[in-house]
């Protein structure tokens, strides 16, 4: 009875034993299939982070690129900009540079139909030899302000429609007409006649269209209302207010235009500018603005010895035109 009671003790004790065996294999694989999976589910995270660090690595890499490309993009444009500008800052350097040398050494006739001395601005010449055309003439009279609404200065006999004038030349002759008044007491200076838009064709004293220094509205002739109002060279020159004209206008910058020194030795029809610089003209009321400067050179001889000049020959000296005779500046 106590040997059974031990035998079923013992086999009690071996079926405990395998039971807990049992339960720690069971309780073992339990833990490794846990293990198992954490260290499944931890390989895909970190796996997926890679991935994730790799894609951002490569977008980041791109993004640097396209950075970079971009930044080369906008300084070859900046270049290109500056390269552009630079190249149009030349071109406009250089034509305003031509269009100096134009202006100052004109060659060619110009289009318009003047001749090549009509950009000489207050020393343009027109004579027989520097002519221009009608529609030059009929341009040149829209620029031109009259002198008897703007200074008052009356016209002696209406001709032409004449009386006009550059506003400069018109503000210098208001001026000198004032001066003349005031020195010569109880005398009026009148035009007689300043811009023309056709020449007058008669005879050796007045010049064709297209050849007549009152094209250029910087001329008047000039009486005096005492003497009448005909033209007449002999009528004018013997009086002293005259005298007072021809020595003093040169301070207002105007010059008597054709002095009896440069007319030449025959006065003939056509005019006859010669290569020297002669005019073929006398006209002692003829007064022709071109600035005080070149006015007092002419009147005090600079270029002639210290005598009157004829604004052909001072052209010619100072190197504005090359060859009188033919037209040449
Ligand atoms: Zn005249």
């Amino acid at each position: 009875m106590r040997e059974n009671k031990n035998r079923e003790k013992s086999e009690k004790e071996k079926k405990n034993k395998k039971l807990e065996l049992l339960k720690n294999k069971k309780l073992l694989l339990t833990i490794f299939f846990v293990l198992a999976l954490i260290t499944g589910v931890t390989t895909v995270i970190i796996v997926k982070n890679i991935k994730q660090a790799e894609a951002e690595r490569i977008e980041s890499e791109k993004r640097a690129e396209e950075q970079r490309l971009e930044e080369e993009r906008l300084a070859e444009e900046a270049r290109k900009k500056e390269e552009e500008e630079k190249a149009q800052a030349e071109a406009e350097a250089e034509a305003q540079a031509e269009k100096q040398t134009k202006t100052e050494t004109p060659t060619t006739k110009t289009a318009s139909g003047g001749n090549c001395t009509v950009n000489f601005g207050t020393l343009m010449l027109i004579n027989p030899n520097f002519t221009v055309s009608t529609s030059w003439i009929a341009n040149r009279k829209t620029q031109l302000i009259s002198v008897s609404k703007t200074h008052g200065i009356s016209e002696a006999k209406s001709s032409n429609g004449d009386n006009l004038m550059g506003s400069e030349a018109a503000k210098h002759l208001n001026e000198m007409v004032k001066a003349y008044e005031s020195y010569n007491s109880g005398h009026t200076m009148q035009t007689r006649s300043c811009f023309r838009q056709v020449g007058t064709n008669c005879g050796r004293l007045c010049a064709k269209t297209g050849t007549s220094d009152h094209h250029t509205g910087l001329t008047c002739d000039l009486i005096d209302s005492t003497y009448g109002t005909e033209l007449n060279t002999d009528h004018y020159s013997n009086h002293k207010e005259w005298q007072w004209l021809k020595a003093n206008s040169y301070k207002y910058g105007f010059i008597d235009r054709f002095p009896e020194a440069w007319a030449g030795s025959s006065m003939s029809e056509p005019i006859n500018v010669d290569a020297n610089g002669s005019t073929g003209l006398f006209e002692t009321w003829h007064y022709r603005y071109v600035g005080v400067t070149a006015a007092t050179e002419i009147a005090t001889g600079k270029y002639n010895g210290g005598k009157y000049d004829s604004l052909e020959h001072y052209l010619k000296s100072i190197k504005k035109v090359s060859d009188l005779k033919n037209g040449k500046c």
